[in-house]
């Protein structure tokens, strides 16, 4: 099949994103040649921009336009309680429901011995010292329910057990081996809500 060089630079490109397959690609290259170029030019735009104007919050490591990200700079959030979560995106997760009224802490990244990953990996350098500070009464556990997650939210546990804090780990509304993303905002809600002590 004879495809057009501009057009096809366009499938391959829609067809290296998740879930897109060569069909999809092929689909949405069409679709967006059938709209306005000024609609079109927006979305390449605002593609561009996303690298240069995302950066992660300095405090809690979550997506932010600015040094702090709206919710670390919202003095309205309960500035005591902290929910440590794997990924930028899990805190966008959490969000959806609004039920959440404290702030986050982004390890970006899990324990995992096999792919390299370790405890100096973990983005913990901004909560630690906010803890010594003695600036938070709990941490809430939101790692994923998978093995490594299970790992680090135990890791987490231990680390943070002589604190004067309480720890928690969400309920296990979770299901086996879900990464928070997959989740539906009423199951993460109701996980958070009815989230646990952790007894050592
Ligand atoms: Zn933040």
């Amino acid at each position: 099949m004879h495809m057009p060089l501009p057009l096809a630079a366009v499938i391959e490109q829609l067809s290296s994103l998740p879930s897109i397959g060569p069909k999809s690609g092929l689909r949405l290259a069409v679709h967006l040649l059938s709209r306005p170029p000024q609609e079109v030019q927006e979305l390449a735009k605002s593609i561009a921009n996303l690298h240069q104007k995302m950066r992660f919050c300095e405090q809690c490591g979550g997506f932010s336009e600015q040094t702090l990200c709206r919710i670390c700079a919202n003095p309205k959030r309960d500035q005591q309680t902290v929910c440590i979560v794997e990924q930028a995106v899990d805190v966008l997760m959490m969000e959806r429901g609004n039920h959440f009224q404290g702030r986050y802490q982004v390890l970006h990244g899990r324990l995992s011995p096999v792919d390299g990953i370790h405890a100096s990996d973990l983005w913990l350098k901004s909560l630690d010292q906010q803890i010594e500070q003695g600036s938070i009464q709990e941490i809430i556990l939101a790692t994923s329910a998978t093995v490594d997650g299970e790992a680090t939210a135990h890791w987490l546990a231990r680390r943070y057990q002589s604190k004067p804090l309480q720890v928690s780990r969400i309920a296990r509304g979770v299901p086996e081996g879900g990464e928070l993303e997959y989740l539906d905002e009423h199951t993460l809600s109701r996980a958070l809500q009815q989230r646990i002590r952790w007894e050592s």
